[in-house]
């Protein structure tokens, strides 16, 4: 969370830096800042949106070639101007930004205050920042060489940018746990917290690795690792164009997200899945095959999202592959000393694979042996990195802060997956392993077919949009679907909603339904269908208001239910990612009708690199 940007160059630092928070926004935005180094720093910043930064420097002297700027997801502190980010050291002449957090940071800050340091900010990021420029005082210590030694001693995760008055052509950088991306011009460098600030400028990018220390000018990019070592920069090019990350003429990115699934579905499986052969092909999974179709157990570690695509894997994967599958929160998995036995597989998926709880689960297992598959969105990110194995979801930047697009690659990466081990395993009919790669191939088009309903959905949004409740079931493969459909109405409308497994409502729930209850199934035609009618009478009975996903055609539901949502028809192990469609369209519609910034909601940011 929190976006970082810093420049180095000929341009002037302002509107590169401002220009490339806005992109970051989705990180965080509960301030914003920037620091200009020029005959001294200068310094502005702001609580709320960066908008709001702008609006504050209005006038101000904003010359300058080297700066750095800053949008945060408060972690200590309220989100307030002296809280905001740039943080300026005692002495004045060192500015720094951060991305995460320094656990160790109250022993540090006993420490300073001791020694007579007085704070203006309730961050962890100005006691670091004071413990730099003391160890410089103290020992007389260049920048780069106080840095080194305060990075031995802090415990967290982060990633930091300094300018230093008394060095007015050099950035210093440094992470660990956070990402940090570094763009190369002629003449000039950018830093960031993702590509997309970057992009346009220069598609020459260096991923800063944990544990290195970049120190940056105009034209030179040292990185040293914590014992002083050079290390060679690794140029990558990128893979990403502009357009990917602008609005293209809808009104949020959420919208534009949800609207681009039938391309995003299509691209995911693009150059993988060959219906006329007969078979799917995605490397990363292929080299690594013995070891995967011989682990004895999968876990999945995954949050949020990206946890609901997991419970839905670990349902495919166990009836294709016959392999005991386990779905983990990352940040339980990670401290609850879990069993991982040598030939134990982990799946992890993230969108941003900066997950920082993903990632350090990963961390600990992968030590204990057990084999690390990648499910990631973001090319080149940590956990891609860290990973044995992987698929890329190819779903294209996601911005709005409510995963859509991610989501449904996720699904279809993770069955192509179950369908190739299954395959390798012989755990799967010939007949059954195609009909799923012809089914598979139509999910783009009936996904397309469904978004066609966004203009009945908006119109139901309003009949809604005013209810203080809702509970989302389903059962089997649709059971984490009614998750996330829960999951999008609470981020996008803070309306407070329930997943639950339709049948598991008796047992609790089902005491909440009265005639202001909307209830919201997701009974798409499968196995347990007249289960669900049977669960759907039940709150009918009960006077609940019922509205249903199900499959076109449905009529006996159709008379049952208040409204209906109809999609085309798919196997119930392909269903998830098509019936996911009306309600991540519900959501949104109604975030906009109740006037909600559908895109940043509150409290919440993307790329979650904080525990
Ligand atoms: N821990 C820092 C703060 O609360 C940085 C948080 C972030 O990553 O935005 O200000």
């Amino acid at each position: 969370m929190c976006g970082i940007v810093a420049y180095i160059g000929h341009r002037q630092a302002y509107p590169v830096i401002v220009k490339g928070l806005k992109r970051l926004e989705y990180r965080g935005y509960d301030s914003a800042g920037v620091a200009l180094l020029n005959h001294g720093v200068k310094l502005y910043k702001k609580k709320g949106k960066v908008a709001a930064l702008e609006e504050t420097t209005l006038g101000k002297d904003l010359d300058g070639h080297i700066g750095i700027g800053h949008t945060r997801w408060a972690t200590h502190g309220e989100p307030s101007d002296r809280n905001a980010h740039p943080h300026l050291s005692a002495n004045g002449k060192l500015a720094m930004i951060h991305n995460g957090i320094i656990e160790n940071y109250a022993l540090l800050k006993q420490e300073l205050i001791k020694k007579g340091y007085r704070f203006h900010s309730d961050t962890d990021t100005e006691v670091l920042l004071n413990f730099i420029e003391d160890i410089q005082e103290n020992n007389g210590s260049t920048l780069e060489e106080a840095l080194r030694i305060a990075l031995k001693r802090v415990v967290g995760a982060y990633v930091i940018v300094l300018i230093d008055k008394d060095n007015p052509d050099t950035l210093i950088a440094a992470r660990k746990g956070s990402p940090l991306v570094i763009g190369i011009g002629k003449g000039e460098h950018f830093l960031a917290s993702d590509a997309s600030p970057i992009v346009e400028y220069t598609k020459e990018v260096v991923y800063v690795n944990d544990y290195e220390i970049a120190i940056i000018k105009p034209d030179e990019l040292i990185l040293k690792n914590l014992g002083n070592e050079r290390q060679t920069p690794f140029i990558q090019k990128l893979d990403l164009e502009l357009a990917a990350i602008e609005k293209g003429g809808y009104d949020h990115f959420m919208l534009k997200e949800i609207f681009e699934q039938p391309s995003t579905i299509y691209d995911c499986l693009r150059g993988r899945l060959d219906v006329i052969q007969g078979t799917i092909t995605m490397s990363g999974i292929r080299n690594n095959m013995d070891k995967i179709k011989n682990a004895n157990r999968i876990l999945i570690v995954a949050c949020g999202t990206s946890w609901h695509a997991g419970l839905i894997a670990e349902y495919v994967i166990e009836e294709l592959c016959r392999i005991p599958v386990e779905v983990e929160y990352a940040s339980e998995f990670r401290y609850r000393n879990p069993i991982i036995h040598k030939g134990d597989m982990i799946i992890a998926i993230s969108q941003s694979g900066e997950t920082a709880d993903t990632l350090v689960a990963l961390e600990n297992a992968k030590e204990q042996g057990a084999v690390i598959l990648g499910v990631v969105n973001v090319v080149g990110s940590s956990i891609a990195r860290l990973s044995h194995a992987g698929a890329y979801t190819h779903a294209g930047p996601e911005i709005g802060v409510a995963s859509t697009k991610a989501f449904t690659a996720q699904l279809t990466v993770l069955t192509m997956v179950a369908l190739m081990i299954a395959k390798e395993r012989n755990t799967i009919t010939r007949d059954r392993y195609l009909h799923l790669l012809n089914e598979l191939n139509e999910v783009p088009e009936k996904v397309k077919k469904a978004l066609e309903a966004a203009e009945h959905i908006q119109k139901l949004a309003l009949k809604y949009k005013d209810v203080s409740d809702a509970l989302y079931l389903g059962r089997g493969y649709n059971f984490p679907v009614a998750l996330e459909g829960a999951l999008k109405l609470k981020e996008i409308s803070y309306i407070h909603a329930e997943g639950y497994p339709a049948a598991e409502m008796k047992h609790g729930p089902i005491a909440l339904v009265d005639e202001s209850l909307p209830v919201v199934f997701v009974a798409t035609r499968d196995t347990y269908h007249e289960k669900i009618i049977s669960n759907i009478q039940e709150i009918k009975a009960r006077k609940g208001k019922v509205i249903a996903v199900i499959t076109e055609g449905d009529e006996i539901i159709t008379a049952m239910a208040d409204d209906v949502l109809p999609v085309p028809e798919a196997d119930e192990l392909i269903a998830p990612i098509i019936s996911t469609i009306p309600l991540q369209l519900l959501s949104y519609y109604i975030g906009v009708a109740k006037g909600y910034d559908v895109d940043k909601p509150r409290n919440l940011a993307k790329s979650v690199t904080v525990e």
